[in-house]
């Protein structure tokens, strides 16, 4: 689905992140270590909300 709009844990927005995030970590000449501290996402809780995250959305909305 969808990434969360804030962090399951501490409540920081890290929606606003996740695409920018997506296009540097799979262009592949950034470690995706790099790019979070660059975005300012610090907390682990937050981190693994945008490391773990499987973009399902596509291939569930046509079967709702
Ligand atoms: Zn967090």
């Amino acid at each position: 689905m969808m990434i969360p709009v804030r962090c399951f844990t501490c409540g920081k927005v890290v929606s606003e992140h996740y695409e920018e995030f997506q296009a540097r970590a799979q262009a592949g000449d950034e470690d995706p270590q790099k790019v979070l501290d660059d975005l300012g996402v610090n907390r682990h809780c937050c981190r693994r909300m945008m490391v773990s995250h499987a973009d399902l959305v596509d291939v569930v909305s046509p079967y709702q």
